[in-house]
């Protein structure tokens, strides 16, 4: 079977999913695309054999569309997410699933409503090589219980629409989900602090951004977000328990000697820091709708987590560092909580 997947967005993010549904994962084929700009619609369309739909509501109501995949604006996501679970198909939803916690439990009511889990969320870490591993580590036990995570997530520079917010909203979202999933552990609060702002940035940004956040059972994580640091894009992490630590691995890279130095290249970019990542995560998503199962990746309950973990973090910059507390709900039964 060849899954039909409609495409909602032909932005960035977008063009390369439909080109790795086409030129890398077996098994899918790109059927429909739309977006707001009409004429890209068509031009990305046409690209790959597929028709350009008006809206996206034409688009999920295809008889061409087997599975949907959102990548517009993130204020726009929830719309669309509730569109393909009312017509019973599934989703992938790039991050975040919706802009407000509001919205995400809108998603995540829905989706209980219909009774399966239809909805994927776009945190591609989990499929991730080197976070694999590490999560084999922490399971097998061999470095004890967890206690502190310290991490990094840093970025050569950001242009000027970047601003202090997206440190928690865009950029450490990605820990806030791999963290939680790591350690199996929900976070509950989060702090975030600010010291002397580097001179190579924007004028309205603070930057960098030391954010902490504490688990339900009690783990430490303290991650620096630094998003202007000049040399290279470059992701840190390592988890120490009570018998040993688990690092992250950096991605390969050729040791070269000469000239009286020894040096490796640092990647520059999070497209090739993740390459594989995307591709395992639309592989095995892919593999779930072919299946007919519900898929395995991050669901619309981790999106509400992330939401609502990122806004703590929000209300804590703007409250000068005060530990602010994760209002989270009750995770229900069928997210598999107790609730
Ligand atoms: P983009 O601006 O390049 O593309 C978005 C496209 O969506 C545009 O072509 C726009 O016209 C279209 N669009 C917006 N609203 C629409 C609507 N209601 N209906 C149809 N089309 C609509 O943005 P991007 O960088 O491709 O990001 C898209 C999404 O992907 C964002 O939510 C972003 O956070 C996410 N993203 C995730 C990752 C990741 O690491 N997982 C990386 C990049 C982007």
């Amino acid at each position: 079977m060849t899954v039909r997947v409609g495409v909602i967005g032909a932005g960035m993010i977008g063009q390369d999913h439909i080109r790795r549904l086409t030129d890398v994962v077996t098994g899918a084929r790109v059927t429909a695309v739309t977006d707001l700009d009409a004429a890209r619609a068509a031009e990305v369309a046409a690209s790959v054999g597929a028709t350009a739909y008006p809206t996206s509501a034409d688009l999920i109501a295809s008889p061409d569309v087997d599975a949907v995949l959102v990548t517009s604006w993130g204020p726009t996501h929830a719309e669309h997410v509730l569109g393909a679970i009312a017509a019973g198909k599934p989703v992938f939803c790039e991050k975040p699933l919706a802009t407000t916690a509001e919205d995400c439990l809108r998603v995540v009511e829905a989706e209980r409503a219909y009774g399966r889990r239809l909805v994927q969320v776009g945190f591609m870490r989990r499929f991730d090589a080197g976070y694999r591993q590490m999560k084999q580590v922490l399971a097998s036990g061999s470095i004890g219980t967890p206690l502190i995570v310290h991490c990094a997530h840093r970025n050569p520079t950001v242009g000027d629409t970047y601003h202090s917010a997206m440190a928690a909203q865009d950029t450490a979202v990605h820990e806030i989900d791999v963290l939680r999933w790591l350690l199996d552990d929900e976070i509950v609060s989060a702090q975030v602090i600010t010291p002397r702002a580097t001179s190579k940035r924007f004028a309205h940004l603070k930057d960098p951004q030391i954010m902490y956040f504490e688990t339900a059972n009690g783990v430490r994580i303290d991650l620096e977000v630094f998003v202007n640091c000049q040399y290279g894009y470059d992701i840190q992490c390592e988890t120490v328990g009570e018998d040993g630590l688990v690092r992250l691995p950096d991605p390969a890279a050729a040791h070269v000697r000469t000239a009286g130095q020894h040096s490796s290249a640092v990647l520059q970019d999070w497209k090739a820091r993740f390459a594989d990542a995307f591709d395992t995560e639309f592989r095995e998503w892919i593999a779930s709708v072919t299946a007919g199962a519900e898929p395995t990746g991050p669901s619309a309950w981790d999106g509400y987590a992330a939401t609502v973990i990122s806004d703590a973090a929000v209300r804590s910059l703007e409250s000068d560092g005060t530990v602010v507390t994760a209002d989270m709900k009750p995770r229900p039964t069928f997210y598999g909580g107790t609730a």
